[in-house]
């Protein structure tokens, strides 16, 4: 078994028998799913509304390199300057390249999920360069030195009392703040860094084709100013987030709000296309758009698989998906976690090591049903599955259990083979370590095919 695969299971037993992170993380999904049932009530035909969004989306990335290029035209037509990285390191060393041109110190950086993709607090903190949270559960998550939990909700899984423990031992704040109180403390610290931080980077929600702008939504106003204040505006996304035209926020936005959060539309929804101009007081002197690759393309390749690439990032399928709730965001391992986490992670990394989150999923299509832009999740999850067994992706014992169990289907005389022990035993010895020790095997009766049969009301 892969490593990855034992920490998988390993941690997934640890925590599905954690009866307090499974007390915090209920509560949390219970109020996400109040809300989303309110909040999807301002369509009035939502069903109909998700196939539009799913075809903007089709259009997008079957002809992905167009709408790129006509981003990038755009876009450096503004005095923006795009950035194109194939894979982690170009990004880095492209953050690396602005950073030192500028000799910044200190970045202030809103919610991105990408950004966590490339690991890059750690790799700017190797370079001195600090680099601060500034979405409040990111902030919270920065402090406490662990990765985000949720794509959306980041320090989900912790209650108020945690987090008011977490800011008394980091920031000596008293131990009993109320939320209010302590996203004071969060503000005053964070609104300083603004003033003092050379760079700000952001994430994208959206790319927009024939505007060359870029689409950023969130609800503290944290990514406004990021990158608004500092003279630096660096955003970076995966180039999947491509629209045609910015006439498609009218669908995406209350879309992306509705099934990210519950709301109608968030906060704050801002577009951005270029460095100020001349005659313009506020907004950045310079702005870059990292545009990362990063393997995506392997997903654009594979036809059975690509659609997974109209993914807009909103969380929904994580909340729905019972083995989410139930081993919650880190043990999966990955920067993108849930249904679409197990569907694209193989593709992102090493399938052999990140295969066997496909296996993780009871595929009862919850996710798929959930998803504001109609993403076959749990057959992309099937579709997963069989690539790991065409690649020989799976453990050598189940392989052989398999090929075992296929001969004695196709020979009568194997199938009337008596001795239910050893076939319970076999079936243990050949399963039981892939499929997971606390599942409870089938017990086969002592009867031959023919006896077990024969007596059946319904055998013919
Ligand atoms: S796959 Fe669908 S439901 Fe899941 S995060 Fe992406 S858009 Fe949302």
């Amino acid at each position: 078994m892969k490593r990855k695969q034992t920490e998988f299971l390993l941690a997934s037993g640890r925590k599905v028998f954690d009866l307090d992170h499974r007390k915090k993380l209920n509560f949390a999904l219970k109020q996400a799913d109040a809300a989303y049932k309110k909040g999807k009530q301002q369509f009035s035909d939502l069903e109909t509304t998700k196939k539009i969004a799913k075809n903007i989306k089709w259009q997008a990335i079957e002809n992905l390199h167009t709408y790129l290029e006509a981003f990038e035209t755009n876009f450096n037509r503004n005095g923006g300057r795009v950035i194109w990285a194939e894979d982690t390191q170009q990004a880095l060393d492209a953050i690396l390249n602005v950073c030192r041109k500028n000799e910044a110190k200190s970045i202030v950086k809103s919610k991105s999920i990408v950004t966590e993709e490339i690991h890059l607090n750690q790799f700017l903190t190797k370079h001195h360069i600090e680099i601060l949270e500034t979405d409040l559960g990111e902030y919270i998550q920065q402090l406490d030195g662990e990765a985000p939990y949720h794509i959306v909700a980041p320090s989900l899984h912790k209650s108020k009392e945690d987090v008011a423990q977490l800011f008394h031992e980091k920031l000596n704040v008293p131990p009993d703040l109320s939320p209010e109180e302590l996203t004071l403390v969060a503000r005053n610290i964070l609104r300083k860094k603004y003033a003092a931080a050379e760079i700000g980077i952001t994430g994208i929600n959206f790319i927009l084709a024939d505007i060359g702008g870029i689409a950023i939504t969130e609800n503290e106003g944290n990514a406004w100013l990021s990158a608004s204040a500092p003279k630096i505006h660096i955003a970076i996304t995966g180039i999947e987030k491509i629209l045609p035209s910015v006439h498609d926020l009218n669908l995406f936005w209350p879309l992306l709000a509705t099934h990210g959060s519950g709301q109608r539309t968030t906060v704050y929804n801002s577009i951005y296309t270029g460095p100020k101009k001349q005659d313009e007081t506020d907004g950045p002197e310079e702005m870059y758009v990292i545009l990362l690759d990063n393997r995506r393309s392997h997903l654009l390749a594979d036809p059975a698989a690509r659609e997974s690439l109209y993914c807009i990032r909103c969380g929904a399928c994580l909340n729905v998906c019972p083995v989410y709730k139930n081993i919650g965001g880190h043990t999966y391992g990955t920067t993108y976690s849930g249904p679409i986490g197990a569907v694209i992670s193989p593709y992102l990394n090493d399938a052999a090591e990140y295969q066997h989150l496909s296996f993780a999923s009871s595929l009862c299509g919850a996710c798929t049903e959930v998803c504001p832009v109609h993403i076959n999740l749990h057959n992309l999850l099937l579709n997963n599955r069989r690539n790991a067994v065409e690649q020989n992706l799976i453990s050598a014992s189940e392989q052989i259990g398999w090929k075992i169990w296929k001969k004695i289907n196709q020979h009568r005389l194997l199938m009337n083979w008596p001795g239910g022990a050893t076939k319970t035993f076999l079936v243990g010895k050949l399963f039981r370590q892939h499929w997971g020790i606390r599942r409870i095997l089938p017990e086969f009766t002592h009867k031959t095919f023919n006896q077990f049969t024969k007596n059946k009301p319904d055998s013919k």
